[in-house]
């Protein structure tokens, strides 16, 4: 039985059809409410958004309409920063039952309160998403996010328990235990970022398990990194499964916040019930209409303890609402095209890593890890792309030559490519994967580097 909910069926149980099928008319009066019911909380809560909201003459709930969104303040990275920790929270202090953020590696840390109505939204968003992959009551679900302050694992973890699931908090890392407990406990969800999931398949193919034999996993649940077609086609072939997007930040809740369904796998469905999107041409902050691409602003109407008003979440996507064979009427937004903080400025073009990956993983020849290689050495910055020939794939003299045509033909810009040995790259095991390294001089980042 459990077997039949993953054949791509478009007739999947929902987890809550009532909200995630909602029509479009009674979705827009649910937000307005929530909206309105949102600015009061701000307003009453006072601090910086309510101030925010005053200077733009906001002085109740009911001055404001969905159509009034995009005229309202934004809020920023830069604003949990500034009210680190504590300071943005709308309910008492004491009413925080758990923290989550981002540790601040390259960075500051971002903290993030959650009320115990908090925790039980994002866990029916993450069972959401689970459900949305083919999962329902006892589907076993190996979930390979790390636990801890990053929200990946305990989102999916909390998730997986309120759908009913059987979940398996394996966390990240120490990768042939992984391997044991997928042969022995059979799980049909695997859950982890898109990097670990390739370190994995290629443990798993190791030890002998891969779809033609002994693999019993269907769908995949991948989030936390921008992640490209060329890769789900990689992760589908590597692990015999369908391998789906999930997108979240923990500024807005943690994953849960959109998510794929396996019924058309194209696009993620955003949960704007209680999230309500935008996007926004990055630089000027106007909205920009769907299928444009803008950074993603999202407005949380039902949070408690953290709730953001329009915040900008820096990642760049497009929005589209045509319907969905899976039934829900939640809008899509594409995968994350790329982070504002990781556009690359080469000579005037600008380039997200994604977009090399994309040309890079389009060759079969070439192994998943890449790394692109900021060459600051001279007096401007060059790029160099950092691969590895795929496991047994044969020596080919063309191919760097061939990667660097396609290179400049996409991205309309010269980037080295640089083939290295098998097993030189930086591989993921615990957190997000490193794709950008910078050379400022000293050594070269990845050994056996030639340009
Ligand atoms: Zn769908």
């Amino acid at each position: 039985m459990l077997a039949k909910r993953f054949d791509n069926d478009s007739s999947l149980p929902m987890f809550e059809p009532d909200a995630e099928a909602l029509p479009a008319e009674e979705l827009s009066a649910l937000q307005s409410r929530r909206l309105r019911g949102l600015i009061d909380r701000l307003l009453a809560a006072g601090g910086l958004q309510a101030g925010r909201l005053r200077d733009y003459g906001v002085t109740s709930g009911a001055d404001v309409g969905l159509d009034d969104l995009s005229r309202l303040p934004t809020t920023a990275k830069q604003d949990l920063w500034d009210n680190y920790p504590f300071g943005l929270l709308a309910v008492p202090r004491d009413r925080v039952v758990a923290v989550h953020g981002s540790s601040g590696t390259g960075g500051r840390p971002t903290l993030v309160a959650y009320t115990k109505g908090d925790i039980a939204l994002w866990s029916r968003m993450c069972a959401r998403a689970l459900a949305a992959a083919g999962a329902g009551p006892g589907t076993i679900v190996h979930n390979a996010y790390g636990y801890g302050l990053f929200t990946g694992g305990l989102g999916i973890h909390q998730g997986a328990i309120e759908l009913g699931a059987t979940v398996v908090p394996v966390s990240g890392g120490m990768t042939a235990r992984q391997v044991t407990l997928i042969g022995d406990l059979r799980p049909e969800i695997l859950t982890c970022t898109p990097s670990y999931a390739i370190r994995l398949g290629e443990a798993l193919a190791d030890a002998g398990l891969n779809k033609e034999h002994g693999l019993s996993l269907k769908a995949g649940v991948f989030g936390a990194e921008p992640w490209t077609q060329e890769m789900r086609s990689r992760l589908n072939e590597l692990l015999g499964i369908t391998a789906l997007d999930i997108y979240g930040l923990s500024e807005v809740i943690g994953p849960g916040v959109a998510s794929e369904c396996i019924a058309a796998a194209d696009g993620l469905h955003v949960n704007e019930d209680h999230f309500l999107v935008e996007t926004v041409n990055p630089v000027t902050g106007e909205r920009v209409p769907e299928g444009t691409p803008g950074e993603l602003t999202f407005t949380t109407v039902t949070k408690e303890a953290l709730p953001l008003l329009r915040y900008r979440t820096g990642d760049i996507a497009t929005l589209r609402s045509d319907p969905c064979p899976c039934g829900r009427t939640l809008v899509r937004m594409s995968k994350v095209m790329g982070r504002k903080d990781d556009m690359l400025v080469i000579r005037g073009v600008n380039v997200y890593p994604s977009e090399i990956e994309r040309v890079l993983l389009g060759k079969p020849s070439v192994a998943s890890d890449y790394l692109v290689v900021v060459d600051e050495r001279g007096a401007g910055s060059d790029l160099i792309a950092c691969c590895e020939l795929a496991p047994g794939s044969p020596s080919d003299d063309q191919l760097r030559g061939a990667l660097e045509h396609d290179l400049r033909e996409t991205l309309g810009l010269r980037i080295a490519v640089a083939i290295v040995a098998p097993g030189t790259l930086p591989r993921t095991e615990v957190g997000k994967a490193v794709r950008v390294r910078r050379w400022s001089g000293g050594d070269p980042p990845v050994a056996g580097l030639d340009v």
